[in-house]
């Protein structure tokens, strides 16, 4: 469809993986995307180098954003980073760097891009949550607290913003199959069969496919869910009715 036609997307970590995928849905869809990335140069679509861990960097790259296109309509937060282990596999500098991308920078992100939503008709706001939010996994402590702030922070922007027009929705992907797993079977001792075991652990015998969580994320950037705003939308192949 044509649903994004005339609209201005930006998506944070669009370089690789997940938001490398959703910013080749919405603009396939017909958005004009922006791509801010740490390294955006990987990417097809207009690139805008930017750390979402800086503001002066954030409010420069909306900046840019604002000057090529004229407007902005639909931001998607994706950029975030992983951490392993338990509370004591971190140490406080490490938990501050990952919680300063993954949540504050979602409000930065979207703090810049705010006045530019309240003078758009089709506003909405996509945040990468994660299944880490609500799932209790094991090893993971630092990366669920801080998509746990994530989900939260889309449930109380949602009620701030609603009034303004403002939908803000995430999405709770599984395990899905992008370069960030990539790494992590790389440094596996037998990656194809780490790769193997990891699939078939999947209720749906595979890891997810980036492009089925884009879907997801134009669904909740789009019209069609113009009456759907603080919610979750899991896309992890039946992972959290388990
Ligand atoms: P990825 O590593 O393939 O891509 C992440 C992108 O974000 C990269 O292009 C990177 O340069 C960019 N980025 C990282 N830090 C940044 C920063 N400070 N500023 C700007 N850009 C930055 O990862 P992915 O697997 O596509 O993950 C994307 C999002 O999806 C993350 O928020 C992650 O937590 C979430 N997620 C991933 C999975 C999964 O299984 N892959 C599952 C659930 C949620």
């Amino acid at each position: 469809g044509n649903e994004f036609q005339g609209l201005t997307a930006l998506v944070t970590g669009g370089a690789s993986g997940i938001g490398a995928a959703i910013a080749d849905r919405l603009a396939a869809a017909g958005a004009q995307v922006a791509v801010l990335d740490l390294s955006p140069d990987a990417s097809p679509h207009f690139g805008v180098q930017c750390n979402v861990a800086d503001d002066a960097s954030v409010r420069a790259a909306v900046e840019h954003v604002i000057q090529q296109f004229g407007g902005l309509d639909i931001v998607i937060n994706n950029a975030g980073i992983g951490a392993q282990g338990d509370i004591s596999a971190n140490n406080d500098d490490e938990w501050l760097r990952v919680l300063n991308v993954n949540v504050v920078g979602i409000a930065r992100v979207s703090r810049a891009a705010l006045p530019y939503l309240r003078q758009s008709q089709a506003a909405a706001i996509v945040n990468t949550c994660s299944i880490a939010a609500t799932a209790g996994l094991p090893q993971r402590a630092l990366y669920s607290a801080s998509k746990g702030a994530v989900f939260s922070l889309t449930l109380a922007m949602a009620a701030d913003h609603v009034r303004e027009g403002i939908r803000v929705n995430c999405v709770n992907p599984g395990t899905v199959d992008t370069p960030w797993v990539g790494r992590l079977l790389d440094s596996a001792a037998d990656p194809a069969g780490e790769r193997a075991a990891l699939n078939a652990r999947q209720p749906h015998g595979r890891m997810v496919d980036p492009a089925e969580v884009a879907g997801a994320v134009a669904y909740l950037a789009s019209p069609l869910s113009g009456s759907t705003t603080g919610t979750s939308l899991a896309v992890d192949g039946g992972m959290q009715g388990l």
